[in-house]
């Protein structure tokens, strides 16, 4: 099968950082169909070599593992090429359209690594060239939007010119091997699924952590903030597959079908809901590691005045037979204590207790995303030491069961942007979101943001290399549950 691979902003951060190393990866371990161009579209005016020789300089900032020998590069680089286009200038389209139709490759991927105020325009030069076969997928990058009607707006463009099968909107973290094995934990294994439930699960807490802070991306952030970034997407779509039904087969839309439902019964808020479970952080100065860091309204690009938030938590409930009155509480935020994303499972205690167990001793299931992709079960155990012994026969001590997937797996194993890329070229949508899916987020989160437009306070401080404020704490334990990092 033999492919275009067409990245508008074919230059950019996005191309160079993420897209070409997991293209090359790729490349590497022989998955890309053979017979495919890379094309990289931008304004500047490069021959195909020049294009090589940019990419070829870029690939010095790679990680070292993921960075190709000459050999490699010069064997890579045959896919490499280039092509001038303005977006706005109709005239470029017909060129690509130009270089497009004269190889005629199988399948033409139009991926869009460029600003989404940019995607509108895309779409309809796309159009207007003829390039909107029945072989061409569109790929588009978050954020698909800042709100609810300017997502519409965007997925009624590029409905307008593709059918929805053709378009692939790519959460990354969908790509996450550790979230293909949470797919893989819970619909491929018998053993947990009779105990999903709100019977035996007392809460479930999703927390995406980041000890980064905002880099080089102020100004963007600063117009996004943590609920948009990350809460949006990453977080909701982790949360539907914790909480979906099992699917009737393994396709697309019954994938997707299973995950809106999980999206519609997100519980509405309201205005004591507001107030009460959705916390916002902002960063101050702080020590990372052992270094001192400057606080968010110091970082470039950003307001010094800013009251976009870097923290976000809040605790949703899906109203549904299987969930109702199990708190789901999601955690976010840049500079906290550790980069760590995971789910954590609380099971219910046992009903009657006969033995003694430490406070908050319960049944856990601990699912590691980031950095390390695993699963722990903590059960309790007699153990069979003097302590115990003095202790009574009667004393339980935690324990558990550790499975470390990269170990089991190895480290090589495929990483998101680069098993994302190699299934739209082979037009599996499985791992991508659908527009019903995106907006029915999007729905959820606003009346979030509305309150905290009209909201007079701002968001609450907390120091770089903590937790984030204390009234996320305050929050949980109201429910009388802990963070995972303070049971
Ligand atoms: P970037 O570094 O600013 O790159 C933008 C690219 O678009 C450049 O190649 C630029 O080249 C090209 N471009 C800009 N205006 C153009 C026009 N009128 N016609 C044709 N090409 C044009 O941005 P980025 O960081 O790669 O981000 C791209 C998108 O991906 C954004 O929506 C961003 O939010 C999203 N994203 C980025 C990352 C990341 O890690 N960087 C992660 C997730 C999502 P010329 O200026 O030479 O034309």
């Amino acid at each position: 099968m033999s492919f275009d691979l067409v990245i508008f902003g074919g230059t950019g951060d996005l191309a160079w950082r993420k897209l070409m190393p997991a293209l090359f990866q790729a490349f590497r371990h022989g998955s890309l169909p053979e017979g495919g161009r890379i094309i990289g579209l931008a304004r500047d005016d490069l021959s195909d070599d020049q294009y090589r020789a940019l990419i070829r300089e870029r690939f010095d900032q790679v990680d070292l593992a993921k960075r190709p020998s000459a050999q490699e590069f010069d064997r890579f680089a045959a896919l490499l090429h280039f092509v001038r286009v303005d977006l706005s200038r109709p005239a470029d389209f017909e060129r690509l359209a130009g270089v497009l139709r004269e190889r005629g490759a199988d399948t033409v991927v139009m991926y869009l690594a460029t600003a989404p105020s940019l995607f509108t325009a895309a779409c309809e030069q796309l159009a207007a060239a003829g390039l909107n076969t029945a072989n061409t997928r569109l790929v588009l990058e978050k954020p698909l939007g800042h709100d609810l009607e300017s997502n519409r707006a965007i997925n009624r463009a590029v409905r307008a010119v593709l059918a929805e099968n053709q378009i692939f909107r790519i959460d990354h973290y969908l790509g996450k091997p550790s979230v293909q094995n949470l797919f893989a934990l819970r619909f491929g294994n018998a053993l947990f699924e009779p105990l999903w439930r709100r019977d035996h699960i007392a809460n479930i807490q999703i927390s995406i952590a980041e000890s980064l802070g905002v880099e080089s991306r102020g100004a963007f952030y600063d117009n996004t903030g943590a609920l948009r970034d990350m809460v949006q997407n990453h977080a909701l779509q982790l949360l539907c597959a914790m909480a979906m039904e099992p699917p009737i087969n393994s396709h697309a839309d019954a994938i997707r079908d299973e995950k809106l439902k999980v999206l519609r019964a997100l519980k509405r808020w309201s205005p004591e809901s507001l107030g009460q479970h959705v916390i916002r952080g902002q960063y101050g100065p702080g020590t990372i590691a052992g270094d001192k860091v400057r606080g968010y309204r110091e970082e470039p690009g950003v307001n010094p005045q800013t009251t976009t938030e870097t923290f976000v938590a809040l605790r949703a409930e899906i109203a549904n037979w299987r969930w109702a009155g199990v708190p789901f509480y999601i955690r976010t935020g840049k500079r906290l204590a550790a980069g760590d994303a995971r789910i954590v499972v609380n099971f219910q205690p046992t009903p009657h207790p006969i033995y003694h167990t430490p406070i908050g001793a319960v049944n856990r299931l601990v699912i590691h995303l980031q950095p390390k992709d695993g699963l722990e079960l903590h059960l309790l155990a007699q153990g069979q030491d003097g302590r115990h012994v003095r202790l009574g026969a009667q004393a339980l001590t935690p324990v558990h069961l550790d499975l470390d997937f990269d170990k089991r797996f190895g480290s090589g194993r495929v990483g998101a942007y680069e098993r994302l890329l190699l299934d739209v070229i082979d037009g599996r949508l499985n791992l991508f979101v659908r527009a019903d899916e995106q907006e029915e987020a999007w729905r959820w989160v606003e009346p979030v943001l509305h309150h905290w437009r009209h909201e007079h306070s701002a968001p609450r401080p907390y120091a770089a290399g903590t937790w984030g404020p204390s009234a996320a704490s305050a929050m949980i334990a109201r429910d009388g549950h802990c963070w995972s990092e303070e049971c």
